[in-house]
């Protein structure tokens, strides 16, 4: 991996990767490029949930086992809880999410409210969107919002109206996967600009280096929002090797990878800088709720150099 050459020594922060549907290898990957910290989005299964236990059960997950899995490789696991735009359409599994939404937002590593918004723009997306901008203004808690992939421009005014008209201070609000089309007004009107670095649809990461380029590093932050589609959760610490290789300072290149995510979500209350430049120990034996990753007599750490697998 020569990215790796360009990148030694750097930390990074992906604040938007949904690890439940990675591998361990994945997270040894992670580790060994430089994340050290992440940010999990509550989002959908690919597939409709057929009752509210299902949400139960995921956002105990995100605030439970998958954040202790990252602890054992060394990453510190934060999330955000919500019910996404896509399930805001079931409308009666809906209202129930939004009866248990406040037994999770207040727990340790949720550093906001996400990831919430639009998707098909429908009436039922705009009530939730709504409904948890509340909860979030309420909660004190940073909004991570996710913008639609059709009528993007549009969808992400209006996604930033409807903030602004509940009370949300822009400076609180993370606007994610920006485009070319959209990242102009998002940072004139004061909220973050995520980007999502997403292989053959959201953004491929010669064109990040042009925006960075372009608008500098203020209030912009980059992710792989790698998930169980073909995404790259190395996206991050590539696009970091890319500007670098361009020619971006590296003052800028952890403005945009690492410190203003950790900026945004920092007003949670959950995370801090100081919190984040201190290692975690890794011990592999340890256990959550009495299960670990390790099955039935398996050593800690996988040597990947070797051939030959005991
Ligand atoms: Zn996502």
């Amino acid at each position: 991996m020569d990215f790796m050459d360009s990148i030694r020594g750097m930390s990074f922060f992906d604040m938007h990767v949904h690890m439940t549907s990675r591998t361990t290898d994945d997270y040894q990957a992670m580790a060994d490029a430089g994340v050290v910290a992440l940010i999990e989005p509550a989002f959908w299964l690919g597939q409709p949930r057929t009752g509210v236990d299902s949400f139960r059960d995921y956002f105990a997950s995100l605030v439970g086992w998958e954040r202790f899995r990252a602890s054992q490789f060394g990453i510190r696991h934060y999330c955000t809880i919500g019910l996404n735009s896509k399930e805001a359409n079931q409308e009666e599994l809906a209202e129930q999410v939004m009866e248990i939404l406040p037994l999770f937002i207040y727990k340790e590593g949720v550093v906001g409210v996400g990831e919430i918004g639009f998707d098909d723009q429908t009436a039922a997306e705009d009530k939730y969107y709504r409904a948890q901008l509340d909860l979030a203004k309420e909660a004190g808690l940073p909004v991570q919002i996710h913008t639609p992939h059709r009528d993007k421009k549009q969808g992400t005014s209006r996604s930033m109206d409807i903030a602004l008209e509940h009370g949300l201070e822009p400076g609180m609000v993370i606007v994610d996967h920006n485009n070319e089309e959209t990242v102009r007004e998002v940072l004139d009107r004061g909220f973050w600009a995520g980007f999502t670095i997403y292989p053959f649809t959201k953004m491929g990461n010669e064109r990040m280096v042009d925006i960075v380029k372009q608008y500098g590093p203020e209030r912009i932050m980059i992710n792989s929002a790698a998930d169980w589609g073909i995404s790259d959760p190395l996206a991050v610490p590539k696009t970091a090797a890319l500007m670098k290789q361009r020619g971006i300072s590296d003052e800028a290149i952890r403005l945009v990878t690492f410190t203003n995510a950790v900026t945004a979500f920092a007003q949670s209350g959950q995370l801090s800088l100081e919190e984040l430049i201190q290692p975690v120990g890794i011990d592999q034996s340890q256990r959550y709720n009495g299960s670990s990753i390790l099955r039935g007599g398996q050593a800690p750490r996988v040597d990947k150099e070797s051939t030959i697998i005991k």
